[in-house]
């Protein structure tokens, strides 16, 4: 059994240890005897998505953005088929607006994939700082944001209602997106190390998309859960 991450554009998009989120997958896979490797892509070169189980977006300057998005353009029909078969796709921030119809900027609009109906503005703040989020299923989120966009989400569902922080836009109250199997949040942190139970529905996601045993072995998580126990308790408790 071997699952198989494509990291899109490490060098542009990669913001606050996002790159943690990959480490955080290899690593609870591996600690559980299944085979895991990850491709870098750097460039334009032809993918081919359905060797994948995991294709990971990270965070970008708006100029880091507008230097990847013709490369991701020329991906564009790959990857929706990859979403639309079921496909693992997690995406922070910059790679969370770039799922979406555009990200406007003060001088110019970025054009999204359009894998996600939403839709991206930059406002004239930076929306930073913890976040604590509730999802039905998988209990608190914590991570970090920091952002200029304000996205919003229209019929979509978000990943969840915001307990403490910004969000999508710091006035709706929703977090990031959840679409078929992709995961899109504002979420820095890096997002998956202090949420293990979120990281561990992405591994059951990839090996339920392979058609591999979903049964994840239990891991000590005493370090995790502390780590992230710390954030909601700061944050959220009086
Ligand atoms: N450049 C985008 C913004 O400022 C995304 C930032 C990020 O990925 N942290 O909204």
């Amino acid at each position: 059994m071997k699952l198989k991450i494509a990291h899109l554009y490490p060098d542009l998009l990669n913001l606050y240890g996002d790159i943690g989120n990959i480490t955080t997958v290899t690593k609870r896979c591996e600690w559980r005897g299944i085979g895991i490797e990850t491709d870098s892509i750097y460039g334009s070169e032809k993918i081919h998505f359905t060797d994948y189980d995991l294709v990971f977006l990270g965070g970008g300057s708006d100029r880091e953005q507008l230097l990847v998005r013709d490369k991701l353009m020329s991906m564009k029909d790959e990857l929706t088929s990859y979403v639309n078969d079921g496909g693992v796709l997690l995406a922070v921030c910059g790679g969370y607006q770039l799922l979406g119809n555009y990200y406007k900027l003060k001088d110019e609009t970025i054009e999204g994939l359009k894998i996600l109906d939403i839709r991206t503005e930059i406002g004239d703040s930076r929306l930073i700082g913890d976040v604590v989020i509730e999802n039905e299923q998988f209990g608190t989120i914590v991570g970090f944001e920091n952002h200029g966009g304000r996205t919003f989400i229209g019929d979509h569902t978000p990943l969840g209602r915001v307990l403490h922080g910004y969000g999508n836009n710091g006035k709706d109250g929703a977090e990031g997106v959840v679409y078929k199997n992709v995961i899109a949040t504002y979420l820095h942190g890096s997002l998956l190390p202090k949420n293990p139970v979120l990281c561990d529905h992405i591994i059951k996601l990839m090996l339920e998309q392979r058609g591999f045993p979903t049964e994840l072995a239990p891991l000590d998580d005493t370090a995790e859960l502390d780590a992230h126990r710390y954030i909601v308790d700061r944050f959220t408790k009086k």
